[in-house]
């Protein structure tokens, strides 16, 4: 004999949704039971209410997943991005990119700045509005991303992990020339774009300009082969200005050498 044999309707229905995992349905059922039971609400039409919430509770547990999985290294929207700090930043540009357009026409976009601007901060802004759009969202550092393509390749799978990155809705490649990168890595690199070129975006955040990109692939002719992939269909966002990072800092220590980094715009 079930435990809640004989319990009341009400006792059975809260046990009911505990039992599937319905804890807003659980949470909300007094008062959606006194609304209908005082005549205010069809049952209805609270049914209605309260599987929309359920809902809604399980798509934002969702979304948040994503994002975990996406890998990004903070979590930061356009709505927290002062727009004034940064005036060069082409505002109406960057909100089209947030209608996730450019990527049903696989395209790409590269952030070009000294550190501190907002580069990656700008990547994750759009690659969470294409997670909260059901995209598949990869970000990953540069350096890593090599390394990472390298190990694949030692171990005989790089076609495998080549597919893996290719399938992403939305690659992001952050620090692109904050470490030099040698020849095998840019041919690696090579590969992956090329496997997304056409097909699917990529964003690539980078402190060099791609004039500068001969120097971080060490080899003129890798380096135009890489920029002409990324290139070709491309929103190129350069942000010339401060660093968000040393704005509290007082004037003099802005100077600091080294605090513009490998600029080359
Ligand atoms: P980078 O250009 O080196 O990638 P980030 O985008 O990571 O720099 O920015 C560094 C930090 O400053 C991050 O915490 C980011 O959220 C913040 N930041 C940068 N620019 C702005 C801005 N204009 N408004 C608000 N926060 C900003
Ligand atoms: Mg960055």
């Amino acid at each position: 004999m079930s435990a809640l044999e004989g319990a009341s309707p009400y006792i059975r229905a809260e046990s009911n949704l505990a039992a599937l995992g319905l804890d807003q349905m659980a949470a909300s059922l007094p008062d959606y039971m006194r609304m209908v039971s005082e005549g205010d609400l069809e049952f209805c039409a609270a049914l209605a209410e309260m599987t929309a919430a359920e809902v809604a509770a399980k798509e934002a547990r969702v979304t948040r997943q994503r994002i975990r999985s996406a890998g990004f290294p903070y979590e930061k929207t356009l709505a927290d991005f002062d727009w004034s700090f940064q005036p060069s930043v082409p505002r109406a540009r960057v909100e089209e990119l947030a209608t996730l357009r450019f990527m049903e026409r696989a395209e790409n976009v590269l952030l070009v700045g000294s550190p501190g601007v907002g580069k990656t901060h700008l990547a994750i802004a759009v690659g969470i509005e294409a997670v909260r759009a059901r995209r598949e969202v990869r970000f990953m550092d540069c350096a890593r991303l090599v390394d990472d393509l390298r190990d694949a390749q030692s171990r005989g799978i790089l076609k495998k992990r080549l597919q893996y990155y290719a399938h992403s809705k939305l690659l992001i490649i952050d620090e692109l020339g904050y470490l030099d990168i040698d020849e095998g890595g840019a041919d690696l690199l090579f590969q992956l774009v090329s496997t997304r070129y056409e097909q699917r975006s990529t964003i690539i955040t980078t402190n060099v300009g791609i004039g500068g990109w001969a120097k971080v692939f060490g080899d003129e002719v890798a380096a135009s082969a890489i920029a002409d992939r990324v290139c070709h269909h491309c929103h190129v966002i350069k942000i010339t200005g401060r660093s968000y990072r040393l704005k509290d800092l007082p004037a003099d220590s802005k100077a600091a050498p080294g605090a513009a980094g490998k600029e080359q715009l």
